[in-house]
């Protein structure tokens, strides 16, 4: 039985951020991690007076009054897999509606799935961009509360089915950005695919919680620097 509505958190009608061209946007309610630099922690929770219970029908019907507009959806969150049977029901919707067929369907996650799951959405589903957070397990673990095995999982597996269209990373001055750490994600990358798109995104504390408000943000010679030493490493793709 399929689930015909989620809890959704936002829908944003165009976005230029959440994968390439302009982008109708879903972010769903509900998170299986609890990152400490997580930018919308009122995502989090599994339930929340501020989501909004949407069918597909809702949805579809505000695509479409976004399509003279957009090049494609994507769906996000919170953790848009852990409501996988909706993201299936909507991208076949999508793709099976002959105005939305040629949007394109992307997943912003953060890798949590099985891959079970990923085989379910994978013909429906054109790209899949996945946060890794830091590759070191403990580290991850006091970042974001859990272990990041599935994540690793789900790159490898994604890569090696041709779904995955970038890997995030979420950069933070003093927490997971040392060189050391750079250069063994960056072989760790490379050993998964040397030209996976890598994007790295810059720490804000705009809307964080009070543990990591006090974390420096990011800085222009910060991101200089991640992109100078993933590419010295390797990797042909750093965004
Ligand atoms: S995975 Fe994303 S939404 Fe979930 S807690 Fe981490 S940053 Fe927030």
């Amino acid at each position: 039985m399929r689930a015909r509505r989620a809890s959704v958190a936002d829908v944003i009608p165009f976005s230029w951020v959440d994968g390439p061209g302009n982008r109708f946007v879903a972010f769903l309610q509900g998170c299986n991690l609890d990152c400490l630099a997580c930018h919308n922690p009122q995502t989090i929770p599994l339930r929340s007076a501020h989501a909004q219970e949407l069918t597909v029908d809702d949805l579809m019907e505000r695509v479409r009054q976004s399509m003279p507009y957009i090049s494609g959806v994507t769906v996000s969150g919170g953790e848009a897999t852990l409501q996988h049977e909706f993201v299936l029901d909507w991208f076949s919707e999508l793709k099976g509606s002959r105005d939305t067929a040629r949007l394109s369907t992307l997943i912003d996650t953060n890798g949590t799935a099985t891959q079970a799951t990923w085989e379910a959405l994978a013909p429906v589903t054109d790209g899949v961009m996945v946060d890794l957070k830091v590759l070191d397990d403990g580290r991850h673990r006091e970042l974001t509360g859990h272990s990041n095995a599935a994540v690793r999982e789900s790159i490898s597996f994604l890569a090696g089915t041709g779904l995955l269209y970038e890997v995030r990373l979420l950069l933070v001055p003093g927490q997971n950005d040392s060189d050391a750490e750079l250069r063994a994600l960056a072989d760790w990358l490379l050993g998964v695919d040397p030209r996976v798109r890598v994007k790295i995104n810059p720490f804000m504390t705009h809307g964080v919680r009070a543990a990591a408000r006090g974390w420096p943000q990011t800085s222009a010679g910060d991101e200089s620097r991640y992109r100078a030493t993933l590419t010295d490493q390797g990797l042909q793709n750093v965004v």
